[in-house]
Parts: structure tokens; C-alpha cells; sequence
């Protein structure tokens, strides 16, 4: 098919006219069952009745005015932001490369303006994925991402995933920070162990550089608590966010403590369309909802429910499953035939999944999905497998 659109993306020919719920509705007029959710950004399901209220509500206000003035739904979204995590301030932005470019120069910005230190360099992991802005590639490094886009941003230094020693022994007099992804998306739905984080976060105290953690895609109730390091004893310095925030809504958002957020000056860093009122209508709804007790109650238990059903599923083909991965509705099979061969698989029985590195299927549901759909999810992967294995 002829297209104007820079050929960015390797896209498949399905085209989707309306959504409701978990699922979505092809132009030929057949069903899927969305587990793949815009890669974790349509948390509430698509359509949502309370997010199109507070959308619709808002667009008959105001939808857009200069950072220059009072914003009071920025003001309430940052609130609500401060209240559930270890922040003390937030800017707000657009996107997640976005979020990962603030946090990087807050990090830097923290040595370089606050403690008068020339640190500059941040330490990241092999195979980790912070978006495709010119600094978040040089993060991440991976190939892939990196090539034909000479010079990369100077300062960035990967280690192999797990590799505590190197980590240690790459910090020197110029390392401002350490960025991870909790649990690795892109990347192949690869979780830090709690231990891990906790030891990294006493290697920063002790080298005293900060902890930025890339919550982009693990946020927002993602892994059943609201954000994912909560699983965990410690807090970051920095935290970058965004997907499933506006719950199909574009923003972004990096939280800070005060201490960090003292490098950061009246003009340091903007955005024009950042903390929309629009937007921040809709994610203050978003948060409003995820953030109940009881809603990352649920996640929890749909997932365990979810996730028991998958292992024995797994149990009955292991010729074609290696592994089971992730937490809450961040969940990754590993496959051992080729994934696209499975993604394809599933998309024809009705299913919509993506994949990730290390040939990883990620299932990502909308966090409210009903245990009904996560049934009918179950039906379709076990068919698909005993389908390939009957041939
Ligand atoms: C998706 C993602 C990003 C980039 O987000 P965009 O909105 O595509 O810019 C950054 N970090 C992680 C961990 C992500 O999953």
C-alpha cells in the first residue's frame, strides 16, 4: 500500500475503527481482545465512560494555555503525583522520551548548577529501552536504535543486566546518576529483583549520585501497585513516567525530590503543550481511579489468577513456551519459536498482543480488564498452542 507517512514503523494491514472496553473492532467489522492496549497506554480500556466525562468536561473549559499562567489541573495532577510516591515536585511533558530527557538533565543539572560538580555521566542497562530522542538512545545504546544517528550524546555507559561488580566499578569522579527500567519492557519484560534495586540504591547513596528509575511503562498500576519500585523498601531520586498516565491520552511526567529539583531553575526546561489542561483533566481521572486500594487490589488478583493459568498452560507446552516473566499486568511469555510467528498466531484467533527483545510476547491488558476476558485471553493462547502442536 502506497503511504505518505514516513515509513517508520513495519505496520500490518489491520486497521481499527472503534474501541470499547478490552476490545477493539476491525474495519471487516471482527472483534479482538486488546492485551497489547497501545504497549500499556490504554490502562482503563478503550472509551472509557469516566475518561470521556472528564475529556468532554474539560474541552468546553479551556483546552490549552501558556505554562506562563496558573494551571490548576496541572496543579491537582502534580498533587495527586506528590501524594502517592516519593516525589516533592513534577513537570509534566508529553511523552516518555520526553519524561527520560528531563529526568537526565535534572540529574545532570543537580551536580552541575546545585553542587557546582562537572558530573555528567549516567550508567544504564544493556538492552534497556528510554525512547528515541537523541539522549534516550545514547542511553539505552542498543544497536538498533542507535544506527545512522552519529554522534550520540556523549556520557552514557551500559552494563550487562545483573552485573553488579561492573556497576560499581564504572562509577568514577564524573558518574551523576544510575537509570533503570524496574522491570525492563522493550527490553524482553526482564524484572530486577527487589534486592538488587535496594543494593543499587545503597551504591548511590554511597557514591552519592542519584537513582533515576524509568517508569514509563511499568507506572500508572501497571505491576498492581501504582508505581513499581513500591514493591520494593526504597525510592528513587528521579522518576520518569508516562503511558498508561492519560490512559490513551498523550503526557508524560518526571517526579523529583526537593533535593534534586533544586538544580532545576526558572527557565532550565519547558514544554509547551507539558501539563495541558486537557491532558491533565483526563490523567487526574486516570490517577484518581488506578490509585484506590481496592483497583490495585484487583490487578493483583486477576494477575495471580491470570499468571497460574499461563504457567500450567506453559507445563502442557513447553516445546513452545520457555518462560513466564513480569508482574501484575506487565507480563512477558518467552516463546521458543519465532514470536512474531505467535503474535501472528493469536492476532488470527482473536487476540491482539506485542512482542518484545529477546523473542518475548508482552501481554499488557487493560488494568480493568474482566476476569471473563482474561478467560477468553486463556481459551485463545491455549488453542494457539495446541493448534501449532497438533501439526
Ligand atoms: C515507551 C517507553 C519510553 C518512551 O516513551 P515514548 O512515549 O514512546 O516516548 C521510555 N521508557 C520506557 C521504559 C518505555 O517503555
Amino acid at each position: 500500500m502506497h503511504s505518505s507517512i514516513l515509513s517508520t514503523y513495519k505496520r500490518s494491514n489491520f486497521s481499527f475503527v472503534k474501541g470499547k472496553g478490552s476490545y477493539l473492532t476491525a474495519k471487516n467489522g471482527k472483534k479482538y481482545l486488546d492485551f497489547a492496549s497501545g504497549i500499556a497506554v490504554n490502562s482503563l480500556g478503550h472509551c472509557n465512560a469516566e475518561l470521556i466525562k472528564a475529556l468532554y468536561k474539560q474541552s468546553k473549559k479551556i483546552w490549552h494555555v501558556s505554562n506562563a499562567f496558573q494551571i490548576s489541573e496541572q496543579e491537582e495532577l502534580a498533587k495527586k503525583l506528590v501524594k502517592l510516591t516519593f516525589a516533592d515536585k513534577v513537570f509534566f511533558c508529553n511523552s516518555g522520551a520526553e519524561s527520560v530527557e528531563t529526568a537526565i538533565k535534572t540529574a545532570r543539572a543537580y551536580h552541575q548548577i546545585k553542587k557546582k560538580t562537572k558530573k555528567f555521566k549516567i550508567i544504564t542497562i544493556k538492552g534497556s529501552f528510554h525512547g528515541r530522542t537523541l539522549a534516550a538512545i545514547s542511553a539505552s545504546g542498543q544497536k538498533k536504535l542507535i544506527e545512522g544517528f552519529d554522534p550520540l550524546v556523549d556520557g552514557f555507559v551500559q552494563v550487562e543486566f545483573g552485573d553488579h561488580k561492573l556497576i560499581e566499578k564504572v562509577i568514577d569522579k564524573q558518574t551523576a546518576a544510575i537509570m533503570v527500567e524496574p522491570i525492563l519492557g522493550e527490553g524482553g519484560i526482564k524484572v530486577i529483583p527487589n534486592v538488587c534495586l535496594e543494593g543499587l540504591r545503597k551504591l548511590c547513596n554511597k557514591k552519592k549520585i542519584l537513582l533515576i528509575f524509568d517508569e514509563v511503562q511499568s507506572g500508572i498500576g501497571r505491576t498492581g501497585k501504582f508505581f513499581s519500585y513500591q514493591w520494593s523498601k526504597i525510592k528513587p531520586d528521579i522518576l520518569a513516567t508516562a503511558k498508561g498516565i492519560g490512559g490513551g491520552f498523550p503526557i508524560g511526567a518526571c517526579l523529583v525530590t526537593n533535593k534534586v529539583a533544586k538544580g532545576m531553575k526558572i527557565g532550565s526546561h519547558g514544554s509547551t503543550f507539558g501539563g495541558n489542561p486537557l491532558a491533565c483533566s483526563v490523567a487526574n481521572k486516570v490517577v484518581e481511579i488506578i490509585s484506590k486500594k481496592k483497583f490495585l487490589e484487583s490487578i493483583n488478583e486477576k494477575s495471580i489468577f491470570f499468571l497460574n493459568n499461563l504457567e500450567r498452560i506453559k507445563d502442557n507446552h513447553s516445546n513452545l513456551i520457555d518462560e513466564i516473566r513480569g508482574k501484575g499486568f506487565l507480563l512477558g511469555i518467552k516463546s521458543k519459536i519465532n514470536n512474531s510467528i505467535l503474535i501472528e498466531k493469536l492476532r488470527n484467533n482473536g487476540l491482539l498482543i506485542v512482542g518484545a527483545n529477546e523473542n518475548v510476547i508482552r501481554i499488557l491488558p487493560p488494568l480493568n480488564v474482566t476476569k471473563k476476558e482474561l478467560k477468553i485471553a486463556l481459551k485463545i493462547i491455549e488453542k494457539t498452542c495446541e493448534d501449532i502442536n497438533k501439526r
